[in-house]
């Protein structure tokens, strides 16, 4: 099939080289000339692993190409997805001016037959609103709009897509869900689940799913709060109630907050449907109140252990998660520019994400490796669970650093494995460790710096 993708951001571009992968020819329209003229080059703008190889082998196999120009791409295509962005707007509820944009652009070019199919995240009732929109621009009802809404995850795209969960197809007409099962009969023959529904069920799955997952991370922070007081172990407990099959381990590792460029503007988007329909959805208002309270109090906390003295503090991790160099909500878009306020030198190292972290928030020092930044710092603060970071030297670090305490927001590390390093270690729904008194012989280092128990700080 000829394909037409609107929109070469992260889902955009991961959709198109992956349909290419199925065999169809995918043109990638964007309206930023510079990501077109990039692409064209076989650069790719993001970090998504494997997505390089399998945009260039699929350019040089004439199956992939990038264009910013829509009109000589979409008359010939079968089905155009639009996968723009869908930023928040000021109350929360999304704003869909990119998709309308995409949509009133493409209404004249499409052929009879083409189906328009929404991929970015929509509100309920989108894909029949800009099917109106469509049909007054063309001056003709028979068009052909439906909802595909994507659930990669970024760092693991390609393997979400090619082996994905299920595969949820919303038409509100026979031929557009044939046209979008002819697309992905290659999924469907290797045994890949579809649920074919309306537009609107589609359109409520996505949220209803990102809101149940975000809900699960946000349930585990404050279990590993309770922990935390109660002389728990957050892990352990994820673990016991992991394992039932009606719950499930995954999303259920405690950390400074959830981000990412989804959970954050879905629930609150999901949240502002609850109320335009006048049916709060009181669990999802909470958890965003009290995921944006917990990055907060993290770098309050910070702050209150250097005693307002200033200091030197080591951020590792800038990215909202592992593998990816999107920071788009991260905790460190709120931890650092607390820190520079309460004039603490932020010196910073991350992967990948350092470009578009400097962008975000100017102002914080950055080093090439981890134990760069580590030197001299007053306490060590790790934000994303980057595999390289758990293989740290933790003796390096410790005589690197100025300060003794390692903040670790994502558990990378038992507690004996630092604190043998005469190091202090406060994780996430643990008690902070502390080096023994031989531990302290050893390392006559231990316990001192400004720092005392994070956990028992004020909120
Ligand atoms: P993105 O910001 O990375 O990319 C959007 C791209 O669309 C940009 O390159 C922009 O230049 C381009 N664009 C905007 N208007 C255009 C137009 N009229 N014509 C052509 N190009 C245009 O966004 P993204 O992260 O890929 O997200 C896209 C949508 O998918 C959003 O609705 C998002 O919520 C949803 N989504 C994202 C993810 C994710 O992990 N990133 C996962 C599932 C769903």
């Amino acid at each position: 099939m000829d394909v037409v993708m609107i929109g070469a951001g992260y889902v955009g571009l991961t959709t198109g080289a992956c349909l290419a992968e199925l065999g169809h020819c995918v043109v990638c329209v964007d309206t930023d000339s510079m990501k077109v003229a990039r692409l064209n080059r076989a650069e790719v703008p993001i970090y998504e692993p494997g997505l390089s190889e399998l945009i260039r082998r699929h350019m040089m196999a004439g199956r992939l190409a990038f264009t910013h120009d829509l009109a000589s791409a979409a008359p010939q295509a079968d089905a155009i997805f639009i996968a723009v962005g869908t930023p928040s707007g000021d109350d929360g509820d999304i704003d869909l001016s990119y998709v309308k944009g995409a949509a009133a652009e493409l209404a004249p070019l499409v052929k009879p037959g083409a189906v328009i199919v929404i991929k970015s995240t929509v509100v309920a009732g989108t894909a029949r609103m800009i099917a109106d929109l469509v049909a007054e621009i063309r001056g003709d009802s028979d068009v052909h709009v439906a909802s595909n809404p994507e659930f990669l995850r970024e760092g693991s795209a390609i393997g979400d897509f090619l082996e994905a969960d299920r595969i949820v197809i919303g038409a509100d007409d026979a031929h557009s869900a044939d046209v979008l099962a002819e697309l992905y009969a290659p999924l469907r023959k290797k045994g890949v689940p579809f649920v074919t529904t309306t537009t609107t069920n589609a359109e409520l799955v996505k949220y209803a799913a990102n809101a149940f997952l975000a809900l699960k991370i946000g349930f585990i922070n404050e279990v590993a709060d309770l922990c935390e007081a109660a002389d728990g172990d957050v892990a352990a407990v994820a673990e016991g109630i992991g394992l039932d099959r009606r719950i499930g381990r995954a999303f259920l590792d405690a950390g400074p907050g959830f981000g990412g460029s989804c959970f954050p503007k879905d629930t609150r988007a999901f949240a502002a449907t609850g109320r335009r329909y006048r049916q709060p959805q009181a669990l999802v208002e909470t958890l965003i109140q009290r995921n944006e309270a917990r990055k907060t109090k993290l770098a309050a906390k910070i702050i209150a252990q250097l005693g307002g003295k200033g200091g030197r503090v080591a951020v590792l991790g800038t990215a909202f998660k592992s593998n990816t160099d999107d920071v788009r909500d991260s905790a460190a878009l709120t931890v650092i520019p607390a820190l520079l306020d309460a004039g603490i030198a932020v010196v910073a190292h991350d992967p990948k994400a350092r470009k578009a972290t400097e962008r975000l928030v100017p102002g914080a020092l950055w080093r090439d490796c981890p134990y760069e930044a580590a030197k001299d710092a007053d306490a060590l603060v790790i934000l994303t669970e980057w595999a390289d970071y758990a293989r740290l030297d933790l003796g390096r670090i410790s005589g690197l650093m100025a300060g003794r305490s390692i903040v670790d927001c994502r558990n990378l590390f038992a507690p004996h494995e630092v604190t043998r390093h005469g190091l202090k270690y406060v994780s996430i729904g643990r008690r902070p460790a502390t080096p023994t008194p031989r531990q302290k012989e050893k390392h006559p280092g231990a316990g001192a710096g400004n720092w005392t128990d994070i956990a028992a700080a004020p909120a």
